[in-house]
């Protein structure tokens, strides 16, 4: 039983308690599920004392069973085909509801005919925005395969070499290792013994079916259609194998090429016989420099690497802060001090408290009142004067007409301002004009997920990129890359895209809605990394002072 097992067994008791109506539980099983996912260690009775006791203890039990009965109990309450409705991918609890109280579609099929009858868009209370969303649900409920976000990849694939990097050699690699946004299947380069290694993995995950096998490697498809990859390899070879299995097709074929005129051998699995203890020696042995595995695409970094002239990437280390995150002020679930205590594990100097703005009253914006209250309780809380300070924040709705949902003679005491898009305007014109509204304002800092995609429910809205990044860029405004699993918006070509544009600062936030969101920082710099983002690209790298100072320059 992986952590990511226990992590989707509580996503699903989510899911049931949401169907039921408890907002409030859901949440906590929610948090626990992305604190479990997470964790660098097997969850066991003694590593999850953090954790609310109801929730240690169904973890005990899914250990002991595989299973709680938390879930168990709440299947009996609601009807399998409704759950079934309500797993499809990018399907929210609410409208899963909706869909059964008022179209009486409780099963796939019935969702399916009224899908390709088109009878949902014809309801105003859905309308084709949805029915497109639903037919994408459908289409990829229908692969073979489950497509991953990059979060899921990451937290699944780090759940089993927990397990066995004891007993073998195990590494990450594809393009989980590489940072795609989604992720049709996780690939591990293994040292050790082929079979022994499929009889401990066939303990700790279940697995569906076997696929491709012959002695170097074998593919499984597991209970959940994840398909997972193995390449098993010498010991002595193991790192030029690694780089082999990690880089893009292109991108291996070409550091083939260079390996073949340096006079190195090439395996009939592919992968260049150099022998090396680690990545560095075999790029240096190859006459190239060390290449972080988020950028290995075939493209400008392999001369670069050459040349010697790579640029110096981000790393984890240089975040100082996370600069999105909701409390329970407004839709999320967590209070502040809850929020500064989880923030303090992660060496952070500064997070920002940015909650909704009043007019998003689907999230429980906040009133001005409110707002006011919040402040309070951030100054007491800052008033311990240990790390991490918390910086006043809202996440403010842009207007219709590009104006800000801020109160204004607030407006100095804010000390980063983000504006945000939750309702888009049908055209591509208004969209940019709106936000180009906002960025020229002088009252914001950053832009929230520039383009409102969601993976797996809604396309990008309609925007002029283009103009907003280079609107961004002369008003000093930052694009946020927000690192929300089904979210990663900015894409790493569109950061590409702004930068080309001038743009020269970037933000990143979790845009976290309770504490155990707060970890997605550790797969957001793959993000970043993919994104080529630099040091001094990024205001999270900023120190304190110089932050402060740069989000200052709005105008007062
Ligand atoms: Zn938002
Ligand atoms: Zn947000």
């Amino acid at each position: 039983m992986t952590n990511w097992d226990i992590a989707n067994i509580l996503l699903q008791t989510k899911l049931l308690l949401l169907l039921r109506g408890e907002k409030e539980l859901a949440a906590k099983y929610e948090n626990a599920a992305y604190t479990i996912g997470i964790l660098d260690y097997p969850a066991n009775d003694k590593g999850i004392a953090f954790l609310p006791q109801i929730i240690q203890s169904d973890i005990q039990e899914i250990l002991n069973t595989g299973n709680c009965e938390a879930k168990e109990t709440l299947e009996k309450e609601i009807p399998k085909s409704l759950r079934g409705i309500a797993n499809l991918p990018g399907m929210r609890a609410p409208d899963a509801i909706k869909l059964y109280e008022k179209l009486q579609i409780d099963s796939i099929n019935d969702l399916k005919r009224a899908v390709s009858s088109c009878e949902i868009k014809e309801k105003k209370e859905f309308g084709i925005r949805f029915e497109e969303q639903l037919r994408r649900s459908l289409i990829e409920y229908e692969r073979d395969f489950k497509e991953l976000t990059l979060f899921e990849g990451y937290t699944y694939a780090k759940s089993i070499m927990m397990f066995l990097n004891k007993d073998f050699t195990i590494k990450l690699a594809g393009s989980v290792r590489r940072g795609k946004e989604l992720v049709n299947n996780i690939d591990f380069v293994v040292a050790g013994d082929k079979e022994k290694f499929k009889k401990i993995l066939n303990e700790l995950i279940s697995i569906k079916k076997t696929g491709k096998e012959n002695q170097n490697f074998v593919s499984i498809k597991d209970k959940y259609n994840i398909i997972l990859n193995f390449y098993f390899v010498p010991h002595e070879y193991f790192y030029s194998a690694l780089i082999y299995f990690t880089g893009s097709k292109i991108y291996s074929k070409i550091l083939n090429e260079i390996g073949k005129v340096k006079g190195f051998n090439i395996s009939k699995e592919g992968y260049l016989l150099i022998e090396g203890q680690d990545e560095k020696q075999i790029f240096e042995k190859l006459g190239m420099q060390y290449t972080p595995p988020e950028i290995r695409e075939g493209g400008e970094e392999i001369d670069l690497a050459i040349s010697n002239s790579l640029p110096e990437l981000i790393d984890e280390k240089d975040i100082k802060g996370d600069l999105h995150i909701h409390s329970n002020f407004s839709d999320g679930t967590n209070s502040i001090r809850e929020i500064k205590n989880e923030a303090s594990f992660k060496n952070y100097t500064f997070i920002a408290i940015t909650d909704h703005s009043q007019s998003l009253k689907i999230a429980r914006g906040v009133s001005k009142e409110k707002l006011l209250k919040e402040f309070e309780i951030i100054d007491k809380i800052n008033m311990d004067g240990d790390e991490p300070v918390l910086l006043k924040g809202i996440e403010a709705e842009i207007n219709m007409d590009g104006t800000l949902d801020v109160e204004m003679d607030l407006e100095k005491k804010f000390d980063i301002i983000i504006g945000a898009l939750h309702a888009f305007s049908k055209t591509n014109y208004e969209n940019t004009e709106r936000v180009k509204k906002a960025i020229e304002s002088g009252l914001i800092n950053v832009i929230a997920h520039p383009t409102g995609r969601i993976i797996h429910v809604r396309e990008a809205m309609p925007l002029n990129f283009d103009e907003i990044s280079k609107a961004a860029s002369k008003n000093r405004v930052t694009l946020e890359i927000n690192l929300f699993p089904n979210r990663i918006d900015l894409s790493s070509g569109l950061v590409k895209e702004a930068r080309r544009n001038g743009l020269k600062y970037f933000s990143i936030g979790t845009d976290a809605h309770n504490t155990g969101h707060l970890n997605f920082m550790e797969y957001g710099i793959k993000i970043l990394r993919r994104s080529w983002v630099k040091r001094e690209e990024l205001i999270n790298t900023f120190e304190l002072k110089e932050l402060r100072e740069f989000l200052w320059n709005r105008k007062h």
